[in-house]
């Protein structure tokens, strides 16, 4: 395998094998992101995923399970491309059980309903997707790409297609400002989709992003961790289910995981709790996990 650049995966895929289809993001202008602000988006060709597929079969042999094709965004593929990579990974290891991809809403939408199902009767088993917000303010502010009411007809197709979705909530983006509202619209969208997954993730602002000039000018306030417990009440209090609730990042301040609205009150219960906490114990909690 012959691998570009940093190679971001979910926390989920950790045991995974990792083969890039694409180099980069096409979308690349979210103000939170650093992940490929160095790398220029480029579709891999297929003889050289293939390659790198028939080199991890020498070097792993076929006893492979799980398989996620970074970098950012590899839905944008051309679908009969796609499909080819998913045919030939499954003929090489053929104990495949989970194939996964990230998507978000602005290149969901250019796949027909058609073309998800062919991906998913391929063998595409799983989409993570970025929402971070379902406010519009934030959305526009953020350039994420895409509006709320695009991101639950993205999600929406994908689970119609009959495709495990996780969905990415980013607690704090909102700022200060949009803290009530960024939680409770982001909780109707992700309802609107119902999703299988709901990840928490604890916005950093992060250096050589253009939110991080926003941070260190006084444009964008972050929320403090005890801020971030309120407006993580406000989501869980809006969340509705089924689906699974989970924190599976280090950057978390608190860890949140099973199922709602079977787990609702205990949620809301440990997160009262929390606020209750002084912020020495938030520090202590990010270094434990
Ligand atoms: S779409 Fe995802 S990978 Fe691309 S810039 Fe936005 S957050 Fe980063």
């Amino acid at each position: 395998m012959r691998y570009q650049g940093p190679v971001y995966r979910p926390p989920s895929e950790a045991g995974s094998l990792l083969i890039q289809a694409t180099l980069g993001c096409p979308h690349n202008k979210c103000r939170f992101c650093s992940m490929y602000k160095n790398k220029r988006f480029k579709i891999r060709l297929l003889r050289d995923i293939f390659e790198d597929l028939d080199r991890a079969l020498e070097f792993y042999g076929s006893n492979i399970h799980t398989l996620f094709l970074p970098d950012g965004n590899t839905i944008v593929v051309k679908t009969s491309s796609l499909i080819k990579i998913i045919e030939r990974a499954r003929r090489n290891f053929p104990e495949l059980e989970r194939i996964t991809v990230y998507g978000s809403a602005r290149f969901l939408l250019l796949k027909k309903i058609e073309e998800l199902k062919a991906l998913r009767e391929a063998g595409l088993s799983r989409v993570h997707m970025g929402l971070e917000s379902g406010d519009d303010e934030v959305l526009k502010e953020m350039e994420k790409g895409a509006t709320a009411a695009e991101c639950a007809e993205a999600g929406r197709k994908v689970k119609e297609a009959g495709i495990e979705l996780s969905v990415y909530y980013l607690l704090g983006l909102g700022g200060l400002a949009r803290l009530e509202e960024h939680a409770r619209k982001s909780a109707e969208v992700i309802n609107a989709i119902g999703p299988d997954f709901i990840r928490i993730r604890t916005l950093s602002p992060l250096e050589g992003t253009p939110l991080y000039s926003d941070y260190l000018s006084g444009h964008f306030t972050l929320p403090s961790p005890h801020e971030a417990m309120r407006e993580l009440k406000y989501l869980v209090e809006g969340l509705e289910g089924p689906f699974m609730l989970l924190s599976d990042h280090i950057n978390n301040y608190l860890n949140l995981t099973g199922k709602l609205p079977d787990d609702k009150k205990d949620f809301l219960a440990e997160i009262e709790a929390a606020r209750e906490c002084d912020d020495s114990w938030f520090v202590r909690r990010l270094m434990v996990l």
